[in-house]
């Protein structure tokens, strides 16, 4: 049976307040019945607080009403992140006397509160889940959609594999992409022939591996396999394999997985607001240009199904490409806009296919838009009179 998703659009028929996303949120969480469900419960609210002087994090008006709602309902809520995003929150405008409710480190102050987790994968043997999400009782799971280099999009999943975890945790989800070989340098013959590998990527995905001089060591995430590096590296020595890139979102998945399994069936729910979408996640430090328009609001107790309905939403838009930085590339044009612009290994809908298959959910929905603009609109125009 096809999973709901609730919806807002971020489009208006008229200038009134109750058809804009914080009021659609409302509708939102009316639906999931929050209220009903939380009484009695202590409610971790999971989001992505950002860092430095970045400003498309959640705005502090739609995680007050998160928190509000908990309150009315009865349960104990508190806001919670990696300690190192907490940790400077107030200067983005998250604090306890804005959003009602204290705010802490997901992992304790020092990073070192946890509960640790087997799930052999790769070179990942345990995963260290933050002690204070699987001390709460209730999960709200609110997410921030955006670009992400490592995996092409940010949102639901990438919330909480990589924002209920340790440092260390998150560390190894990143090095596993390192662990499926891709460099062979035995098919290298000389110095002048590393080098010109090296020099041909114009996004500097290629260094000198530090440890190992002669090797090389890439950054996937500022890769986006246009394959250049391929023309210049003599046959077999360099391989940009979709499974490098693929391990990632396996990783995520995981993790997801793990951090949800530490809660009661029922008691947790997803919600995630896709506007100003940057190229890149939201512990960048700071916000650039918006590279979609904004697909809107949505909420759902199914993690896959929220995901796969915010992609297909943000699907049907288009990249706005004069907002791209310089330094980064449109290379492809098929796909979902968010590869285009990370390129087709870093698929976004690949962790929400490697969750379905943990059973974390299911990609078939149905989506609910809880104010559809076309019945607003026949409620009849409004006329704003000029003075
Ligand atoms: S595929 Fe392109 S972006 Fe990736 S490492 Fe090679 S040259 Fe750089």
């Amino acid at each position: 049976m096809a999973s709901i998703v609730y919806y807002g659009s971020p489009r208006q028929a008229h200038l009134e307040a109750n058809e804009t996303l914080p009021a659609k949120l409302d509708l939102i969480m009316e639906k999931l019945n929050i209220r009903d469900r939380v009484k009695g419960e202590t409610v971790a609210i999971k989001l992505h607080s950002g860092s430095n002087i970045g400003y498309s994090t959640l705005h502090p008006v739609f995680v007050r009403k998160v928190v509000q709602a908990v309150r009315e309902g009865g349960g104990t809520p508190f806001i919670t992140d990696i300690d190192w995003d907490v940790r400077g929150a107030e200067s983005r405008g998250y604090t306890s006397e804005v959003l009602g409710c204290p705010i802490y480190p997901s992992t304790g102050i020092a990073d070192k509160y946890y509960y640790s987790h087997a799930h052999p994968f790769k070179s990942i043997q345990e995963w260290q889940v933050a002690g204070m999400i699987e001390d709460a009782s209730f999960m709200i799971n609110f997410s921030h959609v955006k670009g992400h280099p490592s995996c092409g999009f940010g949102g639901a999943i990438k919330n909480l594999a990589l924002g209920c975890l340790t440092g260390k945790s998150r560390s190894a989800m990143h090095d596993v992409m390192h662990y499926d070989q891709y460099w062979f340098r035995e098919l290298c013959p000389d110095r002048e022939t590393f080098e010109c590998i090296l020099a041909s990527c114009p996004h500097q995905a290629l260094v000198e591996d530090k440890k190992n001089p002669g090797d090389i060591h890439m950054h996937f995430e500022q890769c986006n396999q246009c394959g250049r590096c391929l023309k210049a590296a003599p046959a077999g020595s360099l391989k940009i394999n979709p499974v490098n890139f693929h391990s990632f979102q396996e990783a995520m998945a995981i993790s997801a997985f793990t951090s949800l399994s530490t809660f009661a069936p029922g008691k947790t729910t997803h919600m995630a607001l896709a506007t100003h979408m940057t190229p890149v996640c939201d512990c960048f430090g700071f916000t650039s240009m918006p590279i979609l328009p904004d697909a809107g609001i949505f909420g759902s107790d199914d993690i896959i199904a929220l995901e796969t309905a915010v992609l297909d939403e943000i699907g049907k838009t288009h990249l706005i490409e004069e907002n791209i930085p310089t330094s980064m590339v449109v290379h492809t044009r098929e796909g979902h806009p968010f590869a285009w612009l990370h390129g087709p290994y870093k698929n976004p809908y690949l962790a929400i296919e490697y969750g379905e298959k943990l059973g974390m959910g299911s990609r078939e929905y149905q989506i609910v838009d809880v104010l559809p603009v076309e019945k607003v609109l026949s409620a009849g125009m409004m006329y704003i009179p000029a003075k």
